[in-house]
């Protein structure tokens, strides 16, 4: 079979572009390092709290100790899966606010405006409620839908957030991002919504698709400047496949720039000092990693019920039953509830803080681990950090794992945007409507009134909400790696699509965002392929 393109990595980005380029016939392979989605709990929403450390489906990677962490490791989970982190994660779709793209438009990234991305949001969601038309979708492969089931606590939180000032939001990813909101989730009824389960389940009986699970990529194929192929590794066996068109790279923020560096394309002296022939000196890949770094306020609750107790025996039982009948109840939950984008100072012209809540509380430094008491909690988000890290290949060895330096917090601006957060957070949970319900705040606990206090705070329990980008991040200036048609500077056939193209990470999460790139991504090729 000639192939003309080779995506590579099956996640939110590459699901999309395997569905998109081969609806008009193209012939298409999709190489995906991990499994096919057997595994159950991906499937039911609460199950995702079961994936974060299952390594069947999960790259298990881990940052290295640094300051900004209190010289902890973080652990960064990735779906290596079909569906990649779509299957893994909390499913909340989050589209981030327009002037993130006004703001990729003004550096230089053309076609990405918020007015011209928009049509792409659209096109891919089929978004249950509706919504307003001018914004929302109908009718595409990603199923979008409100929580189910949001226990009494949330509507308590977001009555609070509005006694403290905060205006309601009706839909954050329509006409006003700004205030507090219930949470949208990529989810059909009772099951995840992954780009697995909706763009590849579409488009998996055509004959001109073919999907290869357990085939990891080893190294990107030249003929001089041009890529033309792929070396994988699939059941103990190295195998090669050729583009006649073209390959795309959808390994994600981690990967791609691992798999670019190990085929020869990256900083050239890093490259020479692990032994890698330098293909093109592109110096900004792996370069400018984003990510969000969080730290939480948690309560004890009183007079009402959380998750810590509908997860457990017995409530849990009447629980997996509703689920099973109904489809609704404790197993629809993801990850939060409700959310609220705010300014963390006066003068900022959109949101720079995202707050999560949650009617479940966790056990601090223990692996995801429920508190015996209820709880509950809302995690503090600077949106737009501007802290930037790094992912570098250690070895010439595709198979072994890149370094990841987040090197949270080395901006200092990010630490005033938490304290802000945790003051405009503790003024939430101070409001009247949650008074009854909490016993107090468990967690700092402790004054945070000055920026040392916060910094202590947050390098000994800040963590990662898993969303890492930028690390080959589009634009024209030399950092840059991929240009505004997502082909990498200086090399022919060959584009990277996936989240480590943003070249700022978008005020919320990612998952919606990356489909989005994949939507535009695969127009513009197509539109080059007929050109
Ligand atoms: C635990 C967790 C929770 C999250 N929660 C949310 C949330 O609630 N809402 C939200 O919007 N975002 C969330 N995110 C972030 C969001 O899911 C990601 O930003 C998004 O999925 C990134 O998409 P991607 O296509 O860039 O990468 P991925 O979806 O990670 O896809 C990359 C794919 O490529 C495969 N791959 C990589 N290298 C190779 C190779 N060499 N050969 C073959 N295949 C390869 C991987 O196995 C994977 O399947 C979460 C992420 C995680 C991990």
């Amino acid at each position: 079979m000639s192939i003309d393109y080779i995506v590579v990595g099956a996640g939110s980005a590459g699901c999309v572009m395997a569905n998109r380029l081969s609806e008009d016939g193209a012939d298409v392979v999709l190489l995906e390092a991990g499994p096919k989605d057997v595994n159950p709990f991906i499937h039911i929403p609460a199950g995702v709290r079961t994936l974060l450390y299952n390594k069947s489906i999960n790259w298990m990677y881990s940052s290295e100790p640094e300051p900004g962490s209190g010289g902890r490791r973080i652990h960064w989970p990735r779906g290596k899966v079909l569906g990649g982190s779509s299957s893994i994660n909390g499913m909340q779709y989050v589209r981030g606010n327009s002037t993130d793209y006004d703001g990729w438009a003004q550096r230089g990234c053309k076609g990405w405006s918020y007015d011209e991305i928009l049509p792409f949001f659209q096109k891919s969601e089929d978004f249950l409620e509706g919504g307003d038309s001018a914004y929302r979708g109908r009718g595409g492969p990603l199923k979008v839908e409100e929580a189910r089931t949001i226990l009494p606590l949330t509507d308590l939180f977001v009555e609070a957030a509005q006694q403290a000032g905060f205006p309601l939001t009706a839909d954050y990813n329509g006409a006003q991002q700004e205030g507090v909101g219930y949470s949208q989730m990529t989810r059909m009824g009772r099951r995840r919504a992954s780009t697995a389960q909706t763009f590849l389940a579409e488009a998996k009986g055509r004959p001109n698709l073919k999907i290869e699970t357990d085939a990891m990529a080893a190294k990107l194929l030249f003929e001089g400047k041009k890529c033309v192929g792929v070396s994988f590794r699939q059941g103990g066996q190295m195998r090669e496949l050729r583009a006649d068109r073209e390959v795309v790279v959808c390994g994600g923020a981690i990967n791609s720039p691992h798999l670019l560096q190990v085929s020869g394309i990256g900083p050239g002296a890093h490259l020479q000092s692990l032994g890698i022939e330098t293909l093109h000196d592109l110096p900004g890949v792996g370069g400018n990693l984003s990510d969000h770094y969080v730290v939480r306020i948690a309560h004890r609750v009183k007079n009402a019920v959380s998750m810590n107790q509908q997860a457990r025996f017995p409530r849990v039982v009447p629980e997996v039953i509703r689920w099973v009948l109904r489809g609704d109840g404790a197993l629809t939950f993801g990850a939060t509830s409700a959310m609220m984008f705010t300014r963390s100072r006066e003068g900022l012209s959109s949101p720079d803080l995202q707050l999560l809540f949650a009617p479940v509380s966790f056990e601090p430094n223990r692996k995801n681990v429920l508190e015996r008491k209820p709880g509950m909690a809302v995690a503090i988000c600077p949106a737009r950090p501007e802290s930037r890290g790094t992912i570098m290949a250690g070895s010439a060895d595709p198979f072994e794992p890149p370094v990841i330096r987040p090197n949270y917090l080395s901006a200092e601006s990010d630490l005033h945007v938490l304290k802000a957060g945790i003051e405009q957070t503790r003024k939430v949970f101070a409001a009247p409507a949650l008074a009854n319900y909490t016993e107090g705040e468990v967690r700092p606990g402790t004054p945070m009134d000055t920026i040392d206090e916060v910094r202590e705070y947050a390098q000994s329990q800040g963590t990662t909400i898993y969303h890492p980008v930028g690390t080959c991040k589009m634009g024209e200036d030399p950092m840059a790696v991929v240009d505004s048609r997502l082909r990498v500077h200086g090399i022919e056939g060959l584009r990277v699509i996936d989240a480590s193209v943003m070249p700022t990470v978008t005020t919320g999460n990612t998952n919606a965002p990356t489909i989005m790139i994949a939507e535009k991504g695969a127009m513009m090729i197509r539109e080059d392929a007929a050109a």
